[in-house]
């Protein structure tokens, strides 16, 4: 897929010409939809539990627009909610190659497969926003991922915030519901007016309040949200760029530069998912590999190369050992699936690191290594996230707030979440809510 639409239409004639005179009109469609999809991004959901008026209001707003859609845009809304991503392609297209690396971006983070009910809805969201005016692409950070963070945390500086980090939390401090600030690991207090926490809702309710701080509905709901992970990553450093049997070459080529999938075709990603639906890691997984030193060359010595292994399914729980006694083998296994479609590719690996859902969780603080801080699925979108009546970024505890993926509109680096947390947090410290 090339960012010029010709030059990817050219492509996918190599498979079905008529795919290829289809694929415009199906990124019309999808853009349409994703178009009002993204106009919820940036809004607080509206609450349908206990609801007031101006919530209803809102939800008729929504409803308004809805209802000013085409007829078709309206069944594409409906359909893209609801469908599998397999079934949402198989309307269009009939290539097996063309759908399976479109279905990919449905099922990402997500343990759901192809044929699962909701998954093209995880679609759209990847299409939604933009990068540099594209929409739909991934892109790069210059530096590494680190440098969005270091680049927000510059600009909270310039405006007057102290930042620490290698601060673990232990606990929020609740005094009569109200939260009172942050005690750390070493014991340190730090006092505050307001605690937004953008770790996952599990680990914000269930690890860093105590039970008694809760109600036990509100407590069960939390316990039920989808959170277990489903993915790995394995990040390697090269000593030159692996050629591929598609596309022979050892110099930088343009599809060294895209995300690389290995998967052939739709039933391949299911049968993976089949596998881990039984606690068992694919045996054939779905891959995405990435290779950043293309585009970076500050973050490897020149003619070395950095390339990143995204892959499912892996699942959080194994049915029968722990992670620890299979992380290695498994990831010879995927070294050994790579060199069949890259021959010479295992001679180039110099250093791995290899990250299951058991060390997402430890490394990262994710709750079951789940990368979006809960499934993406329509039951946990929207005013579902992270639990119904509770999808407005306040909690059940006075001047607590989420910020982060496990609300609404969900994973992804984007933003959104805490965009909207702020909002709200503004909002009722200028009424002297709090
Ligand atoms: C392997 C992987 C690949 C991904 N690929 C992509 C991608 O290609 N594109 C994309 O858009 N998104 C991707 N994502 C998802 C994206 O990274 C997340 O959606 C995004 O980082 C969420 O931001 P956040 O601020 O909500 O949460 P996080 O980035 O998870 O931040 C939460 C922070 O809270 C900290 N924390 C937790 N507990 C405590 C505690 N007790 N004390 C102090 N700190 C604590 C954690 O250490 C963490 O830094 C990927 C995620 C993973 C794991």
């Amino acid at each position: 897929m090339w960012q010029d639409l010709q030059e990817t239409c050219k492509e996918i004639a190599k498979f079905s010409r008529k795919d290829a005179e289809t694929y415009p009109r199906y990124e019309t469609y999808v853009e349409g939809l994703a178009r009002f999809a993204e106009t919820m991004l940036l809004v607080t959901p509206p609450n349908l539990v206990g609801s007031g008026a101006s919530d209803l209001g809102k939800l008729g707003k929504f409803g308004w627009q809805f209802l000013r859609m085409r007829d078709d845009e309206r069944v594409g809304q409906i359909r893209i909610f609801t469908q599998s991503v397999a079934d949402f392609l198989d309307r269009w297209f009939e290539s097996d190659q063309l759908k399976v690396s479109l279905a990919t971006d449905g099922v990402i983070g997500t343990f759901a497969g192809p044929r699962s009910a909701g998954t093209a809805y995880i679609l759209l969201h990847h299409v939604m926003g933009q990068v540099n005016g594209h929409r739909g692409l991934w892109g790069f950070v210059r530096g590494g991922m680190g440098a969005v963070s270091e680049a927000i945390a510059g600009a909270a500086r310039s405006a007057g915030a102290m930042t620490r980090t290698a601060a673990d939390v232990d606990h929020i401090r609740v005094k009569d519901g109200r939260a009172q600030g942050v005690v750390l690991k070493d014991g340190e207090e730090i006092r505050a007016q307001a605690v937004a926490s953008n770790a996952d809702p599990k680990r914000t309710f269930l690890g860093l309040l105590g039970e008694k701080d809760l109600d036990a509905r509100f407590l069960e709901q939390v316990k039920q949200i989808r959170m277990s992970g489903c993915s790995m990553k394995i990040n390697l450093a090269l000593d030159g760029l692996p050629s591929f049997k598609a596309l022979p070459g050892t110099r930088p080529m343009p599809h060294h530069k895209t995300t690389i999938h290995i998967c052939p075709d739709v039933d391949y990603v299911e049968r993976a998912f089949d596998d881990a639906k039984y606690g068992v890691p694919s045996r054939r997984p779905l891959l995405e590999i990435t290779i950043p030193t293309t585009y970076d060359d500050s973050i490897a010595p020149p003619g070395k190369h950095i390339m990143n292994i995204f892959l499912q399914y892996t699942p959080y729980h194994l049915r029968d050992r722990p992670w620890d006694g299979v992380r290695e083998s498994y990831a010879d296994r995927v070294m050994d699936l790579v060199e069949e479609y890259a021959p010479g590719f295992k001679d180039l690996v110099r250093f791995r690191q290899v990250l299951s859902p058991v060390d997402l969780e430890a490394t990262f603080g994710l709750t079951g290594g789940n990368i979006f801080h809960g499934d993406m699925s329509a039951d946990q979108l929207f005013f579902l996230r992270p639990v119904p009546g509770w999808a407005r970024y306040r909690t059940p505890i006075r001047n607590l707030y989420l910020c982060g993926s496990g609300t609404h509109p969900g994973g992804g680096v984007m933003g959104a979440p805490g965009y909207n947390a702020a909002r709200e947090i503004l909002h009722d410290f200028r009424r002297g809510l709090r």
